[in-house]
Formats: C-alpha cells, structure tokens, sequence
C-alpha cells in the first residue's frame, strides 16, 4: 500500500550514467567505503547489503527498545563490568525515547528522500506511512544504492543502529541456557539471568550454570548452528568470552565474517563456529 508511486525501472543499468559511447564503461565507486560498485550505483554491494540489513532488523529492535522504556528493566543483567546504578530510575528512560524519535526522524527523511521528492512541501509536510511500512518500504527500495548523498544517509544509520545496540543487547530475564550435563538426563535446563547455579528438575542434579553454557557453546560449534548477532554474542560472553554485537557487525562490515542464512523475521545468522574461530584468534575488531 505505500508502494512507490514515481519508481523507475529497477531493470535499467546504463541510462543513468555519464560516460559517452566512445568510453568503455569504468567501475563506480562506492559513496559510502570507496570501493568499486556497478557502473550508475553509489554503494557497493556489501554496503547496500548492511544498510539494507539495519532497516529490516530495526522492527525487531523497535520492540527490545520499547522494553526498555520502562525503567524496571534491568541494565545489563548479569554482565560482568555492568553495574545497575544505586539512583532511583525515572519512570520512563527519557534518553531512550530520544533515540526511538531519532530513529522515527531517520526512516521519515529516508522515504521522504526516496519516494515524496518535496515538489510540493507544504502540501505532503507530516504526511508519511507508519514507521515499520516505511522501514520495510525504503529496505526494498532499488533507489537506495543510486542516491547521490547515501554516504549522509549510511553513516547517519550507522551511527544510529551502534546506539540502539548498545541499549539493547542485553539477554532477557530467563532463557534456555543449554541442555543437562547429565548424559542419562540431557533435558533443556532454563535459569534466570545473573543464576549462576542450577537444578535440573528431571534428574535433579545440580549444576554450574556457565558449565550448561559451555556445553551448549561446544555443541553449537560442532553442529555448526547459527544464531544472530546478538544471540552469539550473549552465549559467547556468557561463556567467558569478551564479544559484542557491535564486534560481530564490524567483522561482517570488513567481510571477514559472512552471515549462513536468514531467520523467519529477515535477520541474518551467523555460525557460532565462526564467530568463535574469530574470537579465538584474538583478532578483536
Ligand atoms: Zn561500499
Ligand atoms: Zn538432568
């Protein structure tokens, strides 16, 4: 339904650039990391990729952010090096309703950038689709990679989405952390964040939670499972290892770590085996 209306052709490649008949056609050059990129693009395929990636996670971050409106969340959970600070929290974390604005604020000059050209201001001004149509909208839009000015737009939601990581990447308050040591048990054990025992209920042993983790950890390795950035990141440091999500976005920025797929909600999903091969090698960003 907010479709676009003035689209061109997504099929036509050559019409738009510069270079006269007589010229072999040369290599662009990407706006936003300076590397090669089709001939009429700005942004190099890996750019346009991330990019693309940011505006379909941020539904999903929209909600964890909504959480943590609410000051009874707690910072950090368990995280070594995090603290939950003595003060009494307003009610409402007002710098995380900042940043949900600035976040609406964003994806409005974006589809307002890409599809509501201001020919007529005044008369489309405060008109614009909700923010998740707009979000998915401007995703799919094959104008992303030939703006002019995308360098603006990418470091703007790059800057943004290092944010809403930070504010965001914390586990929830119980999750399955692995199944029970116990080879004649193995049931999956759950334990409250910052737990750091656990009683299994069918076998009834019990058991250290970051042992649980760790076997999950060297399972998942093997199996080759994968798992979102944040959710690596979660079980890696719950497992002694320093690792963010921020950390994993720039090994994927500088391709030295590739996404194996896709889960329901369009996230991508990164093998635990390499996220931890990175990490092994002590090759921190
Ligand atoms: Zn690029
Ligand atoms: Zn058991």
């Amino acid at each position: 339904m907010y479709e676009p209306t003035n689209e061109s052709q997504p099929t036509t490649t050559n019409t738009t650039t510069n270079t006269s008949q007589t010229t072999p056609a040369l290599a662009g050059v990407c706006l936003v990391c300076g590397g090669e990129c089709a001939v009429g693009d700005t942004m190099c395929a890996r750019c346009d990729g991330l990019m693309r990636d940011w505006l379909r996670e941020y539904p999903s971050w929209l909600d964890s952010l909504h959480e943590f409106l609410d000051s009874t969340a707690h910072y950090g959970g368990h995280q070594p090096g995090r603290v939950n600070l003595p003060a009494a929290p307003t009610p409402i974390r007002l710098p995380v309703l900042d940043h949900m604005q600035a976040i609406e604020d964003a994806a409005i000059a974006l589809w307002r950038r890409l599809y509501a050209p201001p020919a007529m201001p005044w008369a489309t001004y405060g008109m614009h689709p909700p923010l998740v149509d707009m979000l998915r909208t401007c995703a799919g839009s094959p104008r992303l990679r030939r703006m002019p000015d995308i360098a603006d737009f990418y470091h703007e939601w790059e800057s943004m989405v290092r944010k809403t990581l930070d504010i965001i990447d914390v586990p929830p308050a119980k999750h399955g952390i692995g199944r029970c040591p116990n080879p004649l048990c193995g049931v999956e054990l759950t334990a409250a964040v910052g737990a750091v025992s656990v009683a299994c209920p069918v076998c009834g042993n019990t058991y250290r939670v970051v042992d649980v983790r760790l076997g999950f950890l060297r399972e998942c390795i093997e199996s080759g499972r994968a798992f979102t950035a944040g959710e690596c990141a979660e079980l890696l440091r719950e497992c002694g290892f320093q690792c963010s999500v921020n950390t994993i976005y720039s090994w994927r920025k500088r391709g030295r770590i590739q996404p194996a797929g896709r889960n329901e909600k369009g996230q991508p999903l990164y093998r635990l085996s390499d996220v931890h091969a990175r990490l092994a090698r002590h090759d921190v960003i």
